[in-house]
């Protein structure tokens, strides 16, 4: 018998699968149940359209058979089969569809990648076994044939006998080698749990005969074995029923059974879609932050089916950053089985489907705030800066969907509120949405800058998280009202006029130029504090940079040494600036001490490092002698 060789692609596919140093190896038992699958799908089709035909889904099924003496693995389906030009031209050939068809040489390495991403089909088995043998009896023929190969050199087709139509492959397990052991595909639990992960949605049944241990009839400690067929596969994946059919409960356990988390999620979304494009997605909102959510390492993505098959376990073109801590699945008929990572990322009916899963998790998120506003506070609390990083990141560009899905805390309401909130109890006369920023509410609330603000009964919000000025600076205004810090140059608040501003304007400017002179380019300016009330002295910034956000950059490994442009805010009704002033007109070297000792009290209020404590600390000493 003549030995024919493979075509080009499909040999190197073969030689990669052989050599293959991929762990997860298991998926190949997806890919023949997927063919096997396939094959009775095949035969569904021919009975919907040929009238003579009838389909009794009782006598469609696969099924797996370990057999450890021999070390063989049979995978038996009642599928349509093939005739010998079939098993010739398909396997033989590679699915021009085949990831790995396309890939150079070169490249081939990279190929571990894919195999794990996507079905590689047919040729996975040489990934376990030297010896592939395929017995097939097309449907409608009465002859069967018989396929086999080693390997890459190619594979001989011969007639041979088979009692009903279908197909039956024989894996020859490759023998265990010192650092691989092949033995798994042989245990039956092994199998069992491969099945369980990759292929429990198959719509037809995986069976298998289990081995069991039963007390003998009529003895109490004599045990004999048995076996049992046992069906491996639920068949109906819980997101092609109908919605009315189910629980939270099952929806939770969904959760739990796919591992998407250890908590309870605060939501699911199950969603239909007939249209443009086919698909089912059940998404989970969780309600706990996974230990490694904030982390380089943790990975997005939705499982992605198509037709009840997993090709993927995180799809990350599914969900946008901002949304990454959404876990579930989406399963499409209109997605083929064999697809590269890079075609994938260009899918058209991917990219549909991604947005409108955007808008569903929008929209769902909208409700929970607007329905359900302590889940949402909940859920803010783990996922909020993970919103707020959205908006920094798209440069704004995600403005439109998150705006109003961010909350701050609120000076006023004790609690987060959303902007819409803090926008609809702006008074007529109030100009700016204002914010402090700071390391803790605590600390927001003794904020000097913040004085006029809150004295003028107006709320400010609080931005607590590192994230939240770069966000805001992205987002500039909400519903044409600019968002302001209270440390920022004008606040457009009027205030009154107090006899010292009238008073002496000419020696106050040349007292704040001397302080300036004296604190050189670590200050912009010294100037009358139009904010402060009771306190003697801050610091305000000019610019965009502000002096939180300067905190924020510095605190970073890439730390470049950035400033804010500082303003020394002197409270000129201050009693402190009284003896300024005295200073000013007779003792100089007094005046020096006082401005490095406001200067530095400002820093100390703004939680910024003082250059020289010791200093700072003797010349307080020296004032109280
Ligand atoms: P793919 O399934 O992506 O087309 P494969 O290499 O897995 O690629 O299979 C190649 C072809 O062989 C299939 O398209 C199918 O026509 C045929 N085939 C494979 N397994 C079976 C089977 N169990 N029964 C019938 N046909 C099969």
């Amino acid at each position: 018998m003549n030995k024919k060789p493979f075509e080009t692609e499909s040999k190197r596919l073969i030689d990669l699968m052989i050599n293959s140093i991929y762990t997860h190896r298991e998926i190949f038992l997806r890919e023949l149940i997927s063919n096997a699958s396939d094959a009775i799908e095949k035969i569904y089709y021919q009975t919907l359209s040929d009238e003579s035909l009838t389909f009794d889904r009782d006598n469609y099924y696969i099924k797996v058979i370990p057999d450890k003496t021999n070390r063989l693995l049979r995978i038996i389906d009642t599928g349509i089969g093939m005739s010998q030009q079939e098993l010739e031209d398909n396997l033989g050939v590679i699915a021009k569809s085949g990831s790995l068809s396309f890939k150079k040489d070169n490249e081939i390495k990279d190929g571990f990648d894919i195999i794990g991403q996507f079905g590689v089909g047919f040729y996975s088995a040489f990934m376990v076994a030297d010896n592939v043998t395929v017995i097939s009896r097309a449907f409608g023929s009465e002859e069967a044939f018989k396929w086999e190969s080693q390997g890459a050199d190619g594979y001989t087709v011969e007639p041979w006998t088979k009692d009903e139509v279908g197909t039956e492959i024989i894996l020859k397990i490759k023998e265990n080698s010192e650092d691989e052991r092949y033995d798994e595909y042989l245990e039956e639990y092994r199998l069992k749990s491969i099945i369980k992960k990759y292929s429990d949605f198959i719509r037809y049944p995986i069976k298998m005969d289990m081995s069991r241990r039963r007390l003998k009839e009529g003895s109490e400690d004599e045990y004999e074995d048995y076996t049992e067929e046992e069906i491996l596969n639920s068949m109906v994946p819980i997101w092609r029923k109908n919605k009315n059919e189910l629980g939270t409960e099952d929806y939770e356990n969904f959760y739990a059974e796919k591992r998407y988390g250890f908590d309870k999620p605060i939501k699911h979304i199950h969603i239909s879609v007939a249209g443009a494009v086919d698909y089912n997605a059940i998404l989970f909102i969780p309600e706990k932050i996974p230990f490694d959510y904030y982390t380089r390492e943790y990975e997005k993505g939705l499982e992605l089916y198509s037709n009840g098959v997993l090709i993927m376990n995180k799809c990350p073109d599914l969900l946008p950053d901002y949304f990454s801590f959404v876990k579930g699945m989406v399963d499409s008929e209109d997605l083929s089985l064999n697809i590269s990572r890079e075609m994938l990322q260009h899918d058209r009916q991917l990219k549909l489907i991604a947005k409108n899963l955007n808008n569903k998790i929008k929209s769902e998120l909208e409700s929970i705030l607007k329905n359900e506003r302590e889940k949402y506070e909940e859920f803010f609390k783990s996922f909020g800066r993970q919103l707020k990083y959205g908006v920094y990141d798209g440069f704004g560009s995600n403005k439109e969907t998150l705006q109003e899905l961010l909350m701050f805390y609120s000076s006023q309401e004790k609690k987060l509120v959303t902007l819409d909130e803090y926008v609809s109890r702006m008074p007529a006369e109030q100009k700016y949405i204002y914010y402090a920023a700071g390391e803790s509410i605590e600390r927001i609330e003794k904020l000097p800058q913040a004085e006029l603000v809150s004295d003028k009964g107006y709320e400010i919000l609080y931005f607590t998280d590192d994230v939240d000025e770069f966000a805001i600076k992205m987002l500039m205004n909400y519903q044409e009202k600019e968002i302001k810090s209270v440390a920022s140059g004008d606040l457009g608040i009027e205030m009154p006029e107090s006899e010292a501003d009238r008073d002496g304007e000419k020696e106050q400017k040349e007292l704040f130029a001397y302080m300036k002179d004296k604190l050189g380019d670590r200050v912009k300016a010294v100037r009358a504090s139009k904010r402060l009330k009771s306190h003697a002295v801050c610091l305000s910034n000019e610019g965009e940079l502000t002096i939180e956000m300067e905190k924020i950059l510095n605190a970073m490994p890439s730390n470049q040494n950035i400033k804010a442009d500082k303003i020394l805010e002197i409270n000129v009704n201050h009693e402190v600036f009284k003896s300024l002033s005295r200073a000013f007109e007779d003792d100089k070297e007094k005046l020096d001490l006082y401005t490095e000792l406001l200067y530095n009290q400002a820093l100390l209020i703004e939680g910024l490092p003082i250059h020289d404590p010791v200093a700072f600390t003797n010349s307080i000493c020296k004032i109280m002698q």
